[in-house]
């Protein structure tokens, strides 16, 4: 026999981490992946990769990978099934709970890391076949303030700009963003562009110093929660140094009266008061983004996970539509995506007020679009609970079986305490992941082993709208399948259930009796068979692309064949397009009736919870550089715990009383209080204390950041104030 090759096979992927979206060719040899390097063909990073991408491999064959499923007691005690086992016992309890209860006593909730097959095959079971809208994914933590902000100004969900614009940009305004450690491969283009623009100034908006601050010509260290008041200030100062564009306002936008009128009321001194900043320090500010040739800003959770998100994406939205700085090279607002694919589920209608192709569920010719292209009756008009309400709901009892995909919300949700009584209360709890145990896996009744990055096939969409082709380098260890497989796979085993469980399983789903004579089909077996006929994941891809069809983000002309031969491609490619859309309104027409963009004057407000005598200090939490999320991934790398190995609060010396450098100490809010060691630290002002937000019980058995955030929401987005909670710290006492 020939000798077998040394050298590895490579396969082209994207890094599911971050959602810059980096290009990695996996090194292997057709069973475990060996290494990985970046894709130096890849727009996203021209072969750069960060420490986590560049430790992936470390993360695929890793003990704590789930390889089969797994029947859990309430005790804790496993024990392994076979698929069809698997798949037929949560038919079977989604199938009684839907008898019972309705089809809306059942939910889901996802990721932005799973691919955007994965979506639309989940989104389809949910809307389409089971007949409830309770899906929601943890994008909701991560970019909903962002979509709420971008639809209210500009009309649709979209980012207007793209990574080119950091080198055309001769000003770059990060506000509520940390990309240095969030984002590194992204950041380092703007370092570059630094090095290679000496005109080039970047502002930093931000309470804390971070490794993002210190490459800024000029850093606004603002007292958390008050962006708004900010940015209005930022405006107020535009106007009366003219340096508006008024010939875009005029012919481009609407709305522009009011919102004059609101920044009157913010003038530099009143804003320098509430955002604890020295006036010329704004004043500066504003002059550089006034001045510019192109601005562009960029942001992130600093703004998104407010009580106030989307009025701080608006203000934000208003600084560039007041000076025209949008739709043409580095000008533009521009939010970075958290996730991988946090785009990718929107663009599918992964959440519980959309459907495929940015439909909307409450818009009748939007359901009936997707009702006939998915050959059904109808689908139920009333939006679902997103995230932190869906889980307050389970713990009512009103939704009684949930199934979480991807993600871990014991640790990523506010007010732990209560995603932990939710799970305790609900009926039935099914938790899909490529990892176990995880903390949110302890309370399952039911676990599900995911393939993981490098063993399945799939599209994800970057922060910049730029569609990639992940490859299959490797087969998933043990039983684990690629997530939309499973989703799949219980659909037909729900159908048969159904029929099983007879009567009227899923009254008033869809607004209607689940009737599947009414969808010319005989049976609920037979209904299910017909809408998930996808042999490969090509064909959800397939299905997905004619949803698309002369909608915003119309992709009716790319195919996985021409992702192959040309690359990564960025939405739009409608059919005939040769090439995807850098930039979006270059014309300075926007997809709102009046076809203008509009300004919204959002008044400032404090945040959900102020400081008091009780709790007299400002948390906030954020990322580590090495690390990721609730560490389900990242934690499988021993390399990356060595840059913070334990979460640290972080406290100015003056805050620090009687605390030592390094001890222990308790902090408490009002949802209840964690046990972590401090560190004396002067990046944040006093008053400030800061907590990374990745570490749950696995990791720190006493440090859950989220025990201590509360879950107020953004009206709009619905997207929980994660950045501000009062906190008291105080030395812990053992008994
Ligand atoms: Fe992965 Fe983000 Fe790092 Fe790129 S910047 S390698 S996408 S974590």
């Amino acid at each position: 026999a020939a000798p077998q090759s040394t050298i590895p096979q490579e396969t082209k992927s994207i890094c599911p981490y971050c959602g810059t979206g980096c290009g990695v060719i996996i090194q292997h040899d057709g069973r475990r992946i060996l290494g990985v390097r970046g894709d130096p063909d890849h727009p996203a990073n021209f072969g750069r990769l960060c420490t986590k991408g560049r430790t992936l491999h470390q993360t695929v064959h890793a003990p704590d990978r789930a390889t089969r499923p797994l029947r859990r007691d309430r005790q804790g005690k496993e024990r392994p099934l076979h698929w069809d086992a698997a798949l037929g016992l949560a038919a079977k309890r989604f199938a009684e709970i839907m008898r019972a209860h309705g089809p809306r006593a059942v939910a889901f909730y996802v990721s932005g890391q799973l691919s955007t097959e994965d979506y639309y095959v989940v989104n389809k079971l949910a809307k389409g076949l089971i007949g409830t809208n309770h899906i929601d994914t943890n994008s909701r933590l991560c970019m909903a303030s962002a979509v709420a902000g971008y639809k209210a100004s500009l009309g649709m969900d979209s980012v207007p700009a793209c990574y080119e614009d950091i080198a055309h940009a001769d000003c770059i305004f990060i506000i509520g963003a940390n990309p240095a450690y969030a984002h590194p491969v992204m950041f380092r283009r703007i370092e570059d562009a630094k090095v290679q623009n000496p005109d080039l100034r970047i502002i930093v908006a931000d309470p804390r110093k971070t490794a993002t601050t210190s490459i800024a010509d000029l850093h606004l260290p603002l007292k958390p929660g008050t962006d708004v008041a900010l940015l209005h200030g930022l405006l107020h100062i535009l106007v009366w140094d003219d340096l508006i564009d008024r010939d875009f306002i005029r012919t481009h936008t609407e709305g522009w009266a009011a919102l004059k009128q609101r920044v009157q009321e913010y003038t530099p001194k009143q804003v320098a008061e509430l955002c604890e900043l020295p006036e010329a320090l704004i004043r500066e500010a504003a002059l550089c983004f006034g001045r510019a040739r192109a601005a562009l800003s960029l942001w992130c959770q600093g703004l998104n996970q407010s009580a106030h998100g989307t009025d701080k994406n608006t203000a934000l939205i208003n600084l560039h539509l007041a000076t025209g700085q949008i739709g043409r090279p580095g000008a533009g607002p521009f939010s970075l995506t958290g996730q991988p694919n946090a785009m990718g589920g929107r663009e599918v209608g992964g959440m519980p007020n959309l459907l495929p192709g940015h439909r909307e569920i409450t818009n009748p010719e939007h359901r009936a679009e997707i009702a006939r292209l998915w050959g059904i009756e109808a689908i139920h008009p009333e939006p679902g609970l997103t995230a932190v309400p869906l889980f307050e709901a389970i713990e009512r009892g009103e939704i009684k079986a949930v199934w979480i995909a991807c993600t871990n919300p014991v640790v990523s949700l506010p007010d732990q305490q209560q995603v932990v009584r939710a799970l305790q209360a609900a009926e039935f709890v099914v938790v899909q992941d490529a990892y176990h145990p995880t903390e949110t896996g302890e309370y399952a009744d039911l676990i599900l082993p995911a393939a993981s990055w490098g063993e399945r096939e799939a599209i994800v969409t970057n922060s910049e709208r730029r569609i990639s082709h992940l490859r299959q380098a490797v087969p998933p260890p043990g039983q684990a399948r690629p997530d939309w497989q499973i989703f799949r796979d219980f659909a037909l085993a729900l159908g048969k259930a159904l029929d099983a469980a007879g009567g009227e399983p899923a009254r008033e789903a869809r607004g209607q009796d689940l009737d599947p004579a009414r969808e010319q089909a005989r049976s609920h077996a037979e209904l299910a068979q017909r809408l998930f006929e996808f042999p490969d994941a090509e064909s959800v891809f397939q299905e997905y692309r004619e949803t698309t069809r002369g909608r915003d983000l119309d992709i009716s002309g790319l195919s996985l064949a021409l992702l192959d031969r040309e690359g990564p491609q960025q939405w739009p490619f409608p059919a005939g397009a040769t090439r995807g859309q850098a930039r979006l309104y270059t014309d300075g027409i926007f997809p709102t009736p009046s076809g203008r963009a509009r300004f919204l004057a959002p008044d400032y407000a404090p945040v959900a919870e102020e400081i008091d005598a009780r709790y007299p200090l400002r948390l906030t939490t954020g990322r580590l550089r090495d690390q990721w999320h609730t560490l389900s991934r990242s934690g499988q790398v021993a390399s990356l715990f060595r840059h913070v190995p334990e979460p640290l609060l972080d406290i100015h010396p003056s805050d620090a009383g009687r605390l030592p450098e390094g001890s222990l100490a308790r902090i408490t809010s009002r949802r209840g209080s964690v046990v972590v060691r401090i560190r004396h630290s002067t990046l944040q002002q006093p008053g400030t204390v800061f907590l990374p937000m990745h570490f749950g019980s696995r990791f720190a058995p006493s440090g859950m950041a989220n025990v201590l955030t509360l879950p107020a929401l953004d009206p709009v987005s619905k997207q929980p104030e994660l950045k501000h909670a009062a906190v008291r710290v105080e030395p812990a006492v053992f008994a």
